[in-house]
């Protein structure tokens, strides 16, 4: 059994704590930030400070494949999410029996458990403060890595971390899980080893929302899908724990006519134009202010260049590794993914030979994490390149196939239940859109369905008559 150090106890970084000390590892997971979890939703949403965390308080749903993964590895999470007032849903069944039609047995699968970002961490960081082998220290910076005798070449070989009081801990593996600004390049280059490969984009959208609360507890009846696309903006609404939700609107950043949507008056009255969203501003809201965050890169880093290891001893998880356009909603269920498979190549590999370690956690993240990265970044720069098209006054025909059968299936999913499944099977990171559309027959579907999504657009105002709205017209 290994020492494991984990730097960065984020709502992913704590997950894979408790997937490693699991399997009998000694982890100790170092966070930065001091504060610990207070006792209580309302305490955490109003008290619990995160600077580490930028999208802390911004509005977060957790999929059903991070609810299956919490189910089947970690349902000792999933019972203290429940305590805390997380909310179920499961996207298939909530629908009308008129679309989804009866019930099927694995329709189990879309099941999935929600919150508010903070009051989830805290659940699963309630879990880790209480696990066996599971170390947490909060007020505790990472300022760099210590090596030891290097596994390959002059490759160093991390052997362990430097605190930013100088203390030094030793382990046989460090995971990165310091998120989306991730220091790891910086601690690389100060051990000399080469810089790893990393694609950077900023994924050029921009996020307004907003949290509410219902008088009694209940949360607004979806009328369409928690993502919607509406022409130049995109709205987000998500069920989350103890009678709040969240609304976002989404624009591209380049959207300069829309960044008015920062002002409580101007976002309320923009949601209020979409007719199948109004309904979800009837609540009281729990910001004070509408919550935005711009500049969100896209970044995937790869520390194996040009086949070998930048370093041994050390990996990147969760955000540190890869992160996206968040309006999918995948960065959670993704990370988990990967800290599971981390887990797993350890028990397969071992540590004893952390080069052999390095290339094979490389490679099944490649293939096995990497493609669900991938299709978020495709279709986050077909997004991006539609709301430029629209707002041009065009219309956006990418030739892209894959592109046109997804849009379909999005259309053909209110017609058809097996388009339905396929449809949030995507949705929810439990397929993907590649596989969905081999199943037997349902190409064929979709295409007769749904191939005239563009004359069926969800009902919202023009982009016309959204600019006349939110200058106040
Ligand atoms: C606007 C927005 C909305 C999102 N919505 C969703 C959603 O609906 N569903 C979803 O699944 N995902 C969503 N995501 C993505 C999700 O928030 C991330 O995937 C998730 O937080 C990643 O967890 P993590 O543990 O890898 O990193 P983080 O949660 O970012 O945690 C990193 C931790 O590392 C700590 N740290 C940093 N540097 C150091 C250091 N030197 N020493 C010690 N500690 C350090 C930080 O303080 C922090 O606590 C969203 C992201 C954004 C930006």
């Amino acid at each position: 059994m290994a020492k494991i150090v984990i730097v960065g106890a984020g709502v992913v970084g704590l997950g894979a704590g408790l997937l490693l000390c699991g399997d009998g590892h000694e982890v100790v997971v170092l966070e930065r930030d001091a504060g610990a979890p207070p006792a209580g939703a309302e305490e955490i949403w109003g008290t619990w400070q995160r600077k580490g965390v930028s999208q802390f308080r911004l509005p977060h749903f957790f999929l059903a494949r991070y609810s299956g993964l919490l189910d089947a590895e970690l349902p000792e999470v999933m019972k203290a999410l429940v305590t805390a007032g997380a909310v179920r849903r499961n996207p298939v069944l909530d629908a009308p029996e008129a679309l989804r039609g009866p019930a099927r047995e694995e329709d189990g699968v879309f099941g999935c458990i929600s919150g508010r970002r903070c009051v989830v961490e805290a659940a699963v960081a309630s879990v880790a403060d209480r696990a066996p082998h599971l170390e947490i220290r909060r007020g505790t910076a990472v300022a760099g890595l210590i090596t030891g005798p290097s596994a390959g070449g002059d490759v160093p070989h991390v052997a362990g971390v430097r605190l930013g009081t100088g203390e030094e801990i030793t382990a046989d593996l460090v995971v990165d899980m310091t998120g989306r600004r991730s220091p790891l390049p910086g601690w690389l280059a100060a051990i000399g080893a080469r810089p790893p490969d990393d694609e950077l984009d900023d994924c050029g959208f921009v996020y307004y929302g907003r949290h509410f609360r219902s008088a009694d507890g209940g949360i607004p009846p979806a009328l369409g899908s928690l993502l919607m696309h509406l022409g130049t903006i995109s709205v987000l609404t998500l069920p989350a724990d103890n009678g709040t939700w969240s609304v976002t609107l989404v624009t591209s950043a380049k959207d300069n006519a829309l960044r008015v949507l920062h002002d409580p008056v101007v976002w309320e009255k923009a949601v209020r134009s979409l007719p199948l969203v109004a309904h979800w501003l009837d609540g009281q809201p729990i910001d004070d202010r509408v919550m935005a965050m711009a500049g969100i890169e896209d970044r995937h880093r790869n520390l194996m260049v040009g086949g070998a290891p930048v370093a041994t001893g050390v990996v990147a998880v969760g955000d540190a590794w890869a992160c996206s356009n968040p309006t999918a909603g995948r960065g959670a269920s993704i990370g988990m993914l990967q800290a599971a498979l981390l887990r797993d190549t350890i028990a397969a590999t071992g540590l004893d030979d952390p080069w052999q370690f390095a290339c094979s956690f490389h490679h099944a993240t490649a293939e096995m994490v990497e493609p669900w990265y991938r299709d978020t970044l495709a279709a986050d720069r077909h997004r991006l390149a539609e709301i430029d098209a629209l707002i041009g006054g065009g219309e956006y025909r990418p030739g892209d196939p894959g592109w046109e059968i997804g849009q379909a299936l999005a259309n053909a999913a209110f017609k058809d239940p097996d388009c339905l499944r396929g449809f949030i099977s995507v949705a929810m990171v439990l397929s993907r859109a590649s596989d969905v559309t081999a199943r037997p027959g349902l190409l064929d579907k979709v295409t007769a369905l749904g191939a005239g999504w563009r004359d069926e657009p969800i009902p919202a105002p023009s982009r016309a008559e959204l600019l006349s709205i939110v200058a106040g017209d």
